[in-house]
């Protein structure tokens, strides 16, 4: 099996590149979530996006995903842009505004916000990630990670806080270009806080701080993490020390990621992620969202009901509409743009309706086999080349007018045909058409570890079948039969069940 057919854009060498996995087949990917002070609005959704369709391409080809994507909910500051940890924690800060006065303390109110997140994340049909690690559950592995930093005389200590010693990173903004950052440098000395500071770019790893609302015991008193610190240290514990991808919002390229590297690369001594990919950040109606605009929009500002507050979209409108621009592009939210996809969906799931309504006709020549079979050639190529969203969304309109306009070549074969491709699109772009609980992860993919490690296998057994692969095919039948799991072939395809259970 070939591993170079998908290519990204990479951000460390500023060109698109094949992913090349560490492993053959295997895609290790971490993609830095939300942090849970408050709704997440439609921009990070378009950045979880991203990591959606890059886990749903690596499946079209076969590969097995290990996907990580965190819930930050400690130590992300209101003022990290210069990667000197200063500003207030934006947990803090939201408990203190009047929204966030309803919660008793911050851990209520981080909790409310990751349902909702989840929430959110099940109605837009995002893929469930294998793990989805919290921050605060993984103190000791921070406090771990940085004890060992200042044991190799990498960070150090002050009166304030641990600092990353970039003087000990040659390779610090290999990333971002910040090398010689001059204009970064000033700016830093504006706004640091800590004169006991080696460098000014040095970043916190630890901040000492009694009065904090989250506070943990660590080797240096009473403090808690930098906000970059736990990306590096859950990415290295649920993936290995290397990974194949590491994604974000392009905010995020200096100065988490660029710090998240120097961390790693610091520890291990090896490369973090060979594949660097960010999501240009969406606007809405050619500006920057924000609350005194009025153009600033949760998702369930969106799909909630106009009963309950909300303008009533269809999530799988907003979803296609997400991901209508090419991650990589500028991308303008616009209420045009999401007419326009509630179209397209209207219309895939009208030519599923015909497609299914064929299957009891009577056969004949597929008629529309050869053409579909092109068009899903076509929607996966456009996939494969940087996420190219415009070209494999037009690519299944196409297919779906096709099998709306088949009129009286509409027979069983045909139907078939028309089935298989919009199973494709479906699955490639994550728009369900019916039974919206089947495809509703809220619905069927359970949080169940062992569930989804089933129906991760039974996908790769289904595309293995599907290429023709039935060596594969068969190891995998026998690894969910040695995890006690009964695999029953049918004709609308496989299903399972625990054995203990017959
Ligand atoms: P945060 O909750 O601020 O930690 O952000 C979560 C994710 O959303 C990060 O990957 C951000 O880079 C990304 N993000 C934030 N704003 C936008 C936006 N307007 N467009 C796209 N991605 C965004
Ligand atoms: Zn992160």
């Amino acid at each position: 099996m070939s591993n170079d057919k998908l290519s990204l854009f990479n951000t460390l060498t500023g060109s698109v590149e094949p992913v090349r996995t560490i492993e053959d087949g295997k895609l290790r990917f971490y993609s830095c979530g939300p942090t849970v002070y408050s709704y997440a609005h439609i921009g990070n959704f378009r950045s979880f996006l991203t990591a959606d369709l890059i886990v749903r391409t690596a499946r079209a080809l076969g590969w097995e995903v290990d996907y990580v994507t965190n819930v930050t909910d400690v130590g992300h500051l209101t003022d990290d842009d210069l990667a000197d940890a200063s500003g207030e924690d934006r947990m803090a800060k939201a408990l203190k505004s009047d929204e966030g006065r309803r919660f008793a303390n911050v851990y209520d109110l981080a909790r409310y916000y990751t349902e909702v997140l989840l929430d959110d994340w099940h109605s837009l049909n995002l893929i469930e990630p294998t793990v989805r690690p919290r921050a605060t559950e993984h103190i000791r592995q921070q406090i771990e990670a940085v004890e060992h930093l200042v044991e190799q005389g990498i960070a150090y200590e002050t009166e304030k806080g641990v600092y990353f010693d970039i003087s000990r990173f040659p390779d610090y903004g290999k990333l971002s270009g910040n090398r010689d950052a001059e204009n970064l440098e000033q700016a830093v000395r504006d706004v640091v806080q800590d004169e006991e500071k080696r460098n000014a770019r040095d970043f916190a790893l630890w901040k000492k701080d009694p009065g904090h609302l989250m506070q943990w015991y660590s080797p240096w008193g009473w403090g808690f993490p930098g906000w970059h610190i736990e990306c590096s240290v859950m990415s290295m514990e649920y993936l290995g020390e290397q990974i194949d991808i590491h994604a974000g919002g392009e905010d995020l390229i200096f100065p988490h990621h660029e710090c998240e590297i120097a961390q790693s690369e610091s520890i291990s001594r090896k490369t973090f992620a060979n594949h660097w990919v960010h999501t240009r950040f969406l606007q809405v109606e050619g500006e920057k969202m924000s609350k005194s605009k009025g153009n600033f929009f949760t998702v369930r500002d969106l799909i909630a009901t106009p009963d309950e507050g909300g303008r009533g979209v269809d999530p799988m409108a907003l979803r296609l509409a997400l991901i209508s621009g090419q991650y990589r592009k500028p991308y303008n939210f616009t209420f045009e743009t999401l007419k326009a996809s509630m179209k397209h969906v209207e219309r895939l799931r009208s030519a599923f309706e015909t497609a299914r309504g064929g299957l009891d006709a009577a056969d004949g020549p597929d008629r529309v086999g050869d053409r579909l079979a092109d068009l899903r050639s076509s929607m996966l190529a456009a996939m494969l080349d940087d996420l190219n969203t415009p070209s494999a969304i037009a690519a299944a309109i196409e297919g779906a007018k096709l099998i709306q306009g088949l009129g009286e070549n509409l027979n069983a074969s045909s139907a078939r045909s028309a089935l298989d491709f919009l199973q494709s699109a479906s699955s490639l772009l994550g728009i369900p058409y019916h039974d919206q609980e089947a495809e509703d992860p809220s619905a069927s993919a359970s949080h169940d570890p062992l569930e989804t490690r089933v129906e991760e296998l039974l996908r790769q057994r289904a595309t293995a079948r599907e290429s023709k692969d039935f060596e594969r095919a068969d190891q995998i039948r026998e690894e969910l039969d040695e995890m006690g799991i009964e695999v029953m072939d049918g004709p609308g395809g496989s299903s399972w069940r625990r054995k203990t259970e017959i």
